[in-house]
């Protein structure tokens, strides 16, 4: 295993690029000298919202007298920085917390796709690279706010009522639910 740190991150964001229904997922960090981009899956944004979430949660309630994150965010500053080089494509995402430095490590494990034999599969193993991206608990909170907003701005609007057009067809109320479009 190759692991880099990134501790710790001067930025923590997400960003989607493409057409809705198409668009491609990254994480990036960055620290003063450096920054890596790794390409995800939207499933995995959300898994790692709802991650962040219990895991606050379940902080708050080991330690009192924490701090309580405000996650505000201004859209510029989540913006994905180009360019968007990424290093690989996560499998496993994971967080841990460190109470002395009271920061979060999200760590991202490259996904191994299998091997016809198990030489090369131990080879894979031994060679995927991980990323450790320390980040103060109020960036993970803004990083959370701004995922949601991402992951509903996707979905195309239908422009009769403004509710999401979902991948499998729009039951239109203005068109009495009869017809999908
Ligand atoms: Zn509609």
């Amino acid at each position: 295993m190759i692991e880099l740190n990134l501790n710790p991150c001067t930025k923590f964001t997400t960003d989607a690029i493409g057409k809705p229904g198409q668009r491609t997922f990254f994480i990036q960090g960055e620290t003063d000298n450096e920054t890596i981009t790794l390409i995800y899956e939207k499933i995995q944004l959300q898994s790692l919202i709802v991650a962040i979430i219990r895991f606050f949660e379940n902080l708050h309630e080991k330690y009192p007298d924490l701090s309580h994150e405000e996650g505000k965010f201004s859209e510029s500053d989540m913006r994905i920085t180009p360019p968007v080089d990424p290093l690989f494509r996560i499998g496993d995402l994971n967080l841990t917390f460190d109470p002395d430095q009271d920061k979060v490590c999200i760590v991202a494990k490259e996904i191994i796709f299998e091997q016809e034999d198990p030489a090369s599969q131990m080879k894979a193993q031994e060679e995927a690279r991980i990323v450790n991206y320390w980040c103060l608990r109020e960036q993970l909170s803004q990083f959370v706010n701004w995922g949601v907003e991402l992951l509903q701005r996707g979905r195309p609007i239908c422009p009769l009522c403004n509710e999401p057009i979902e991948p499998e067809g729009h039951l239109c109320p203005k068109k009495n639910g009869h017809k999908k479009h």
